[in-house]
């Protein structure tokens, strides 16, 4: 494949960053690759692992002639990396992230954007629950979801630019406001993670079940919430600070579901209980038919899940 960006600079060098180096590296989409994090620490593993051409310091360094710069910091840290990066930005270049929620990371990111600079925030729709520069994997975006937001009025040729990347790191590539992507990941990822650390919590706070036998049993369900509940704390901490609305407004309704369900428990109302759990079956159905999961059962999990 011919190469979509000169040089493309990586700020954060976690799951996402890491998983993008490797997917263009392997599909030869960027002729060189910057990146650059926080701690001395994550830089140094970057520079043992080879895991860009070159690791800078600085934000500053790592985007000085760069085409694409990706900003893969947790939500809370966006602005204040834009504003690092804002003055040494080079013009024509495009600035994207791939943080979780989108309003706020566009009114964060926005102000320090400088003129003849596109800025196309994206989020990829995949992820594990492991974090930091050796958990990237070039395969991880395959078949999974990319949604760009861009502002209106964002230059086309940027964002079609953009998409082609997505599109040949093997992702699908969607267009959507902000608002309405923060309130469909509310749905489909933000409150499902709040279940599964409430319900994680709730396992450990009742003491009639030993954490032993949580653990020993935990295959009858419970399992697949720890997976889930095990996902980077900084990172859903932001996600539900700066998507808040949405995310009050899913638990909301859930709230009230869950009590229906309760009230059907309690009453004996197996109709109900019946009813729901053929239409929630169904929506399982759907996801496979989509080839967003398998219906394989996978007990042993030896295959690496790709479904943040
Ligand atoms: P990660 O593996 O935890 O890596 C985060 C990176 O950001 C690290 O390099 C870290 O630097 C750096 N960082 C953390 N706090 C920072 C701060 N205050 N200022 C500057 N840099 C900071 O995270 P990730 O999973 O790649 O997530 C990155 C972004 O992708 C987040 O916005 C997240 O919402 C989004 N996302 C995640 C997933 C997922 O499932 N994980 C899926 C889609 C999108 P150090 O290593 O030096 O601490």
């Amino acid at each position: 494949m011919t190469a979509i960006y000169d040089r493309v600079a990586l700020i954060g060098l976690g799951l996402i960053a890491s998983s993008m180096s490797h997917a263009m590296r392997r599909h030869g989409l960027a002729h060189e690759i910057t990146g650059t994090a926080r701690s001395a620490e994550t830089r140094k593993i970057a520079g043992e692992i080879g895991l860009c051409d070159r690791v800078t310091a600085t934000a500053a360094e790592a985007v000085e002639g760069a085409d694409l710069v990706v900003l893969a910091v947790p939500v809370g840290a966006m602005g204040a990396v834009a504003e690092e990066i804002g003055p040494h930005l080079k013009p024509g270049a495009t600035v994207t992230d791939v943080g979780s929620v989108k309003r706020a990371v566009i009114e964060a990111v926005a102000p320090h954007i400088p003129e003849g600079v596109h800025l196309v925030p994206g989020h990829p729709l995949a992820g594990t629950e492991h974090s930091g520069p050796r958990a990237g994997f070039a395969e991880l975006f395959e078949n999974r979801w990319c949604l760009l937001v861009p502002p209106e009025g964002t230059d086309r040729d940027a964002v079609e630019r953009l998409a082609l990347l997505w599109q040949s790191m093997g992702s699908n590539v969607d267009l959507m406001d902000a608002d309405h992507h923060d309130l469909v990941l509310a749905v489909t990822s933000h409150t499902p993670h709040l279940i599964a650390y409430t319900m994680v919590g709730v396992a450990d706070d009742l003491r009639r079940v030993t954490d032993s036998e949580v653990v020993k049993y935990s295959a009858a369900g419970f399992r697949d919430f720890t997976r889930i509940a095990a996902s980077d704390p900084t990172m859903w901490r932001d996600v539900f600070l700066t998507n808040k609305d949405a995310t009050l407004e899913i638990l909301g309704r859930f709230t009230e579901e869950l009590f229906a369900l309760q009230r059907a428990i309690r009453t004996g109302n197996g109709d109900l209980l019946h009813e729901y759990f053929t239409r929630t079956r169904g929506i399982r159905r759907g996801i496979i038919e989509a080839g967003q999961d398998t219906a394989a059962p996978d007990f042993g999990r030896v295959q690496r899940k790709a479904d943040g």
